[in-house]
């Protein structure tokens, strides 16, 4: 959620923070800081964006090789100057950022009150940085090293942290439990980082911190232990991502050029993985796991917003084509309601960042459970895939946007393969209806394309909607959950209130809320259920709603019944979703931008969700 920026090195280290804290900034935060360290600390930091804390150093020393820098989503105290990281300890000797939540800090605060502690913030990360401290004050045979290990071993939660120590001002450490942490090396220098954004500059080596390790770091050495005091070997790899693709190259908003990214995102999803001349869909990284999965009697998708609206979807297409049972859960409420797992359940967990907390203390408990566990993520490197016990990555490239658009459709056609392709391997799909659908799938990159060109006109219908209070979504079968996706962009960034529901249930309830007011979006597209979704828009015409609806090209009938209509090429039935999301996603996004609203950035609302 937060992001974590760090240089040791010859160079300056105040624009190297400064510039991968703005590459950070898409995660989502409420205040900024950073702390130089040149014989002394020094350390800024104040409420709001990047560029308010570039204003506030503005004047000040800059100076240093070794520094750090954060910038905070608030979870324990309001965003203000004071709860800002980074957090000195009391006596002036640590200096800590941190990225997650310290469960136990109340117990820690209370105990260090006692020991003569008082606290500036609010913040369960200044209770680290004192306990820290009160650790290496307590025993001088304690070096700062060690107190930052027992500290570490006091706390309960989440944490990815970088500490820097007054009196051995030549090293940082960086430690994790939960969120991410990565090291760039570089020649003479590391660079650590949350994620890879801001690392990708400098360099391509990186070394992916695992949970409960620690790394102390001099400009010349690197040190990586457990939090146990067990020496480790540093595995260095190498990161696949290039600076364009973090960059908005032209578009106003990175939300913007990630919807259009779509088709070329689908095809790097495809990639070596579908062909049509040899009708076969290969998803190497799920081989391992295929005898477990083609014997599976059932198969639990976890996920949290988006990611769970593509399992909805997934659940759909794996029933029809695979037949093997689904069931679709909240990775928040899974993990914490008993849930009962068996061994030859098999558990897909989809998110984009693969760091989301709730899905992977959810793997976990999977794990323990004996169920095998399938990850769907876009990071490459990330924790989900490295604790499932395979997975496809879904290529989309660097997902910028805290709306998540190209996440989404590489997630489904993930899905989509994955149905297909068990479907095929458990017999229930004949060769030429696979060669059909493997076509389907292969078209959709240039549908999109289609789809794309009819922005301009999108943008126009939306201006007639920036004054909306709410909005509906209506969608059934695979469509319904392109419905909650729809609504919940909306939601997300235009910050109108809308509601999905599968058409059908609209009389349940819903339909109490249609007046002349409200715009009501359907997906209308020609399916097995066209004729009943013709007549649920005719049940809302007759109150008066506005309809806009998503139509399969040509269709005229629901052209002279639909207040507007945008349309899709037609597909086959089983790739709609990917096509329909599209006019949804540019819908949200010309409405948020004529509200103006900070599409990229959205209030409250942060990229990867680190914390529960
Ligand atoms: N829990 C810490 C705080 O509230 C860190 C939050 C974050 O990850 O940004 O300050």
């Amino acid at each position: 959620m937060c992001g974590i920026v760090g240089y040791i090195g010859n160079k300056d280290a105040y624009p190297i923070l400064i510039n991968g804290l703005k590459r950070l900034e898409y995660r989502g935060y409420d205040s900024a800081g950073i702390a130089l360290i040149n014989g002394e600390t020094r350390t800024y930091k104040c409420k709001g964006k990047v560029s308010d804390l570039e204003n506030f150093v503005a004047n000040q020393d800059k100076s240093g090789n070794i520094g750090m820098g954060h910038t905070r989503w608030a979870t324990h105290g309001e965003p203000n100057d004071v709860n800002a990281h980074p957090h000195i300890s009391l006596h002036g000797h640590f200096t800590v950022i941190h990225n997650g939540i310290i469960e136990n800090y109340d117990v820690l605060k209370r105990d260090l009150i006692k020991n003569g502690y008082s606290f500036k913030s609010e913040t369960d990360t200044e209770v680290l940085a004192n306990l820290i401290e009160y650790i290496y004050l307590k025993d001088e045979k304690i070096g700062v090293e060690t107190a930052v290990r027992l500290a570490l071993g006091k706390v309960i939660g989440a944490y990815g942290i970088l500490v820097a120590a007054k009196q051995e001002n030549n090293f940082l450490i960086a430690a994790r439990k939960g969120s991410p942490l990565v090291i760039g090396v570089g020649e003479g220098e590391y660079y650590f980082a949350s994620d890879a954004t801001p690392i990708v500059e400098h360099t391509k080596s990186v070394i992916y911190l695992d949970d409960d390790h620690m790394a102390i770091v001099e400009k010349n050495n690197l040190m990586l232990k457990t939090i146990h005091n067990d020496l480790l070997e540093p595995e260095v790899k190498q990161i696949d991502i290039n600076i364009e693709a973090i960059e908005k190259g032209g578009y106003d908003h990175f939300m913007l050029k990630e919807i259009f990214e779509q088709p070329s995102a689908i095809r790097d999803t495809f990639r070596g993985r579908v062909s049509e001349r040899h009708n076969r869909i290969y998803l190497g990284g799920l081989h391992t796991a295929l005898p477990k999965i083609n014997v599976a009697k059932r198969i639990i998708i976890i996920g949290c917003g988006t990611s769970w609206h593509a399992g909805l979807v997934g659940e759909y297409l794996l029933e029809e084509y695979a037949r093997i049972p689904v069931e679709v859960e909240y990775a928040s409420e899974f993990r914490y309601r008993n849930p009962i797992i068996n061994e030859d359940d098999v558990v897909i967990a989809i998110s984009q960042s693969g760091e989301t907390a709730d899905t992977l203390a959810a793997i976990k408990l999977a794990k323990e459970k004996g169920a095998t566990v399938v990850g769907v993520c876009n990071v490459v490197g990330s924790s989900i895939p490295r604790e499932t016990h395979a997975g496809v990555y879904t290529h989309a490239g660097p997902e910028i946007g805290v709306a998540s658009t190209k996440a989404f459709t590489a997630q489904v056609t993930v899905l989509t393969m994955m149905a297909l392709m068990l479907g095929r391997e458990r017999g229930n799909i004949k060769a030429d209806l696979y060669l059909q659908m493997i076509k389907a799938l292969s078209a959709v990159p240039e549908k999109i394309e289609v789809i794309l060109k009819q922005a301009d006109l999108i943008k126009e219908l939306s201006a007639q909607f920036t004054n909306a209070h709410n909005f509906i979504y209506l969608g059934r079968g695979v469509l319904f959950p392109v419905a909650l996706e729809g609504a919940l962009k909306l939601k997300e960034i235009s910050y109108i209130h809308a509601e999905g529901y599968p058409a059908a249930e609209m009389k349940h309830g819903p339909i109490a809320l249609i007046d002349e007011k409200m715009p009501v979006v359907v997906i209308a597209t020609k399916d097995k259920s066209y004729e009943k979704v013709v007549s649920n828009i005719q049940e809302v015409k007759a109150r008066k709603g506005i309809v806009i609806a998503i139509v399969t090209q040509g269709d005229h009938v629901i052209r002279n019944l639909a207040d507007y209509v945008i349309e899709v090429p037609d597909s086959h039935e089983a790739v709609a979703p990917l096509l329909t999301v599209i006019p949804l996603q540019l819908l949200s996004y010309y409405i948020a931008v004529a509200r103006g609203c900070n599409v990229d950035q959205p209030r409250n609302l942060a990229k990867s969700v680190t914390v529960e």
